[in-house]
């Protein structure tokens, strides 16, 4: 029997075994990482890849490792290509170099050896231990933490559906299967989409394609350096958000992350793209789509659209992630949940009596931070705290 299973291997996942091997001190053979891909953090590299990413929006010190200052150190005497490594405010680092660091991370602590290929499907609490069914075989663990992410569940808008079937040129830059760098060079291509995705991917396209590309929000860009205030991470604004009902957490955290929102200096390079005629912005809220003649028609309240192509990069879905594996745990085992849908949470990550959870699934307990970088970090100090607590009862 292991005694920490992981489910989910991507930035999560690894930093929550980081913290169990280096921290709690459990075993190798005592932990595995059940992830569907061969390579740790496949859907973060896939993701920031696919919308042409090339700096992070949070800052360095929300790394894969456990000393803040990690990610700096190993800067000193990366040989990898960005310049600048960092960029302002707050010191945020290049893709290839956060990459690469957790690469570094991963294989300086052996975290690669604990992986299993696979996919985890139902999950059976038992008396003192859960069994967990995945594509790999069975498993016996005496914790379970699920890290699964949202990225099995990007947001198609239902105006976008009927397209999926009618044309192969509709696509969603989350799509497991979508890849940038093969996109068909067309007439024009449309980015639908309104958030820091959407402009770096359309930025990206512009430069790419040598056809015309436009970017079509429904709202003005909202620019907003980070996804949510810094007071967050903190007693300034988690005070509060801790003495709140879990019935009005969902509230809060809507109101405190900025969906949909641009860092300022994404902002610039897109109004000097736009100012030079190499990208067109447009603010429209499509309702409608269909396919006429070959091309995709787009229809808002008092716009009609035309494109070849179409590449939406609108998001997840809001709706809790994990699919069948966690709505069973909910049906089957009656572990609790709020009107959203989402856990409700003991020691701020403890889902009943031995499966921990981060990232959006924690977000009831961790708030608006959980499913970012720093969400992990907090989950890692969450589980050391509770792990200390019980240890000593
Ligand atoms: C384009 C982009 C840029 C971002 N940039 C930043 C940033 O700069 N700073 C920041 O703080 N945050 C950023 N985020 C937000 C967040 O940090 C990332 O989404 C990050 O990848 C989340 O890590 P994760 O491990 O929770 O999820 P994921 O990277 O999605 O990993 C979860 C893994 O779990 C697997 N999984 C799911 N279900 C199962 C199952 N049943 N069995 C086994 N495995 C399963 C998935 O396949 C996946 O491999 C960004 C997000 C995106 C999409």
């Amino acid at each position: 029997m292991l005694d920490w299973l992981i489910i989910g291997g991507g930035i999560h996942g690894n930093h929550m075994a980081n913290v169990l091997v280096q921290e709690a001190g459990v075993d190798h053979d005592q932990i595995r990482i059940v992830d569907p891909f061969e390579r740790p953090l496949h859907r973060w590299r896939q993701n920031t890849a696919n919308c042409g990413m090339q700096y992070l929006r949070s800052p360095s010190v929300h790394n894969l490792d456990i000393p803040i200052l990690s990610l700096y150190q190993f800067s000193k005497t990366w040989k990898g290509e960005a310049d600048p490594l960092f960029i302002p405010k707050y010191y945020r680092p290049a893709l290839s170099l956060f990459n690469d660091h957790c690469d570094h991370v991963i294989r300086t602590n052996r975290l690669d050896t604990i992986r299993i290929t696979g996919r985890a499907t139902s999950i059976t609490p038992e008396q003192d231990h859960l069994m967990v069914a995945t594509t790999a075989g069975d498993l016996v663990s005496r914790h379970v933490l699920l890290c699964l992410g949202n990225s099995d569940q990007p947001c198609w808008p239902s105006w976008a559906t009927n397209l999926f079937d009618a044309t192969s040129m509709v696509h969603h830059v989350f799509d497991p299967h979508f890849d940038r760098t093969v996109l068909a060079d067309v007439g024009h291509t449309m980015v639908v989409g309104g958030g820091i995705t959407a402009v770096q991917l359309a930025l990206t396209l512009s430069r790419d394609l040598s056809g015309r590309v436009t970017l079509c929000s429904r709202h003005p860009l909202r620019p907003h350096d980070l996804d949510f205030d810094p007071c967050w991470v903190g007693p300034k604004c988690l005070d509060g958000f801790n003495r709140t009902p879990y019935s009005q957490r969902r509230e809060m955290i809507r109101q405190a992350r900025h969906r949909g929102s641009v860092p300022r200096e994404i902002r610039a390079q897109l109004n000097t793209e736009v100012a030079k005629g190499r990208l067109h912005f447009i603010q429209a809220r499509i309702a409608k789509s269909w396919m006429h003649d070959g091309s995709i028609v787009l229809t808002g309240r008092d716009k009609t659209l035309t494109c070849d192509q179409l590449v939406l990069a609108t998001g997840f879905e809001e709706s809790r992630p994990g699919g069948d594996l966690v709505d069973g745990l909910v049906r089957d085992h009656g572990l609790p949940t709020a009107a959203c849908g989402y856990p409700v949470l003991e020691h701020k990550i403890l889902w009943g009596s031995n499966i921990f959870v981060t990232g959006p699934l924690a977000e009831l307990g961790l708030g608006p931070c959980a499913r970012n970088i720093i969400g992990a970090r907090r989950a890692g100090k969450e589980l050391l705290a509770y792990l200390g607590t019980t240890q000593t009862e």
